[in-house]
């Protein structure tokens, strides 16, 4: 598989009045072309750290980034504003949880995306039948008739889909796609999933799927990396961490799942949650809540475990010995 993007020692730190907050900590993650790879975790794991940081989108601009994010060979931290420019919404689009912040209340939604079609020196008819087919690619029904609507005139699983709409007009070779489909109900939150896959299957576009989802993973993504208090803690195949989750965290992850609950007749949950950045000691950042953790956890890093194929987890002690 052909490299796209590489997250390499990857850390994102705030600044804070005391100092600063580690909220990534030496990730490192492949997107090849055409995969989707999903990034899981609980709420606050610093995934939506981590897109944005791609992007160069952190809205408070009080980060300090260290470490590569390569993107076609090209280390994005190194470019000038205008450099990325030309990389942001071009080669790397991005949809967000709630497509609202990102439309515009005055426009009609199909002149929108037009306007993205107009940026490629396309005429407004050609512009125009792009946008309608575009529409159509992301099953909106009547797409003519939405085209002249306004966001407000539109459910959230639709304005989801004139965002994806839009994004394609640029043909990105990477989506990041923030938590899609968390403000949607379950059956468009499945199309919408859907849409990623056939956009990845059809236009291979690579998806950095973002989501505290790990069920909705399952039949989207190829890979998985599970993110814990800005660590990355696992990743693998989908496949290779379902059949065989190895990292605690992501065990105890995967017995919370519903579907797995029934068939051993009880929901397990996790005790505890996620530190705050405040609260985050040295060494395993899962040691206080992890049932194997012994003194070495609290001090030290723990080393990453190759599990064979692509599975690989952090953990000073191998599934098999704990
Ligand atoms: P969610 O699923 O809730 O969006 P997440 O996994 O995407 O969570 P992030 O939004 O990346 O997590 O946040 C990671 C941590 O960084 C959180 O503890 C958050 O409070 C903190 N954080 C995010 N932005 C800033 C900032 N600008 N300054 C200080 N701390 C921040
Ligand atoms: Fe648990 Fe220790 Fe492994 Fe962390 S390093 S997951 S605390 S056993």
């Amino acid at each position: 598989m052909e490299e796209l993007l590489r997250l390499e020692n990857l850390s994102v730190e705030y600044k804070v009045q005391d100092g600063y907050l580690s909220a990534v900590k030496d990730v490192n993650l492949t997107v090849n072309k055409g995969e989707v790879l999903a990034i899981v975790g609980e709420s606050g794991c610093g995934k939506s750290t981590i897109a944005h940081a791609i992007m160069r989108l952190l809205p408070l601009h009080n980060e300090r980034i260290t470490g590569g994010i390569v993107f076609e060979g090209q280390d994005l931290t190194k470019l000038s504003e205008k450099e990325i420019v030309g990389i942001r919404g071009h080669k790397i689009g991005m949809i967000f949880q709630n497509p609202l912040d990102s439309l515009n209340p005055v426009f009609k939604v199909g002149r929108q995306v037009e306007e993205a079609i107009l940026l490629d020196g396309k005429t407004k008819e050609i512009a125009a039948k792009e946008t309608e087919q575009l529409f159509a690619d992301v099953k909106m029904p009547d797409p003519e008739k939405q085209m002249e609507r306004y966001p407000y005139e539109l459910s959230g699983g639709m304005r989801q889909r004139v965002m994806i709409a839009m994004m394609l007009s640029r043909y990105p070779d990477l989506l990041i796609a923030d938590e899609p489909t968390t403000a949607l109900d379950v059956t468009i939150e499945a199309q919408i999933m859907d849409i990623l896959t056939k956009l990845k299957n059809e236009r291979n576009t690579a998806v950095l799927l973002i989501t505290h989802n790990f069920g909705i993973v399952a039949e989207t993504a190829d890979r998985i990396a599970v993110m814990y208090a800005g660590q990355l803690v696992e990743q693998g195949s989908v496949y290779e961490i379902f059949a065989n989750p190895s990292h605690p965290y992501t065990e105890r992850l995967m017995r919370a799942l519903p579907r797995q609950s029934k068939k051993q007749g009880r929901l397990e949950t996790i005790d505890g949650s996620v530190p705050r950045l405040t609260e985050i000691l040295p060494g395993c950042r899962f040691a206080n809540r992890c049932p194997y953790a012994k003194d070495i956890c609290k001090t030290q890093d723990p080393p990453l475990v190759d599990q064979g194929g692509t599975h690989s987890y952090s953990c000073h002690f191998r599934k098999e010995d704990r």
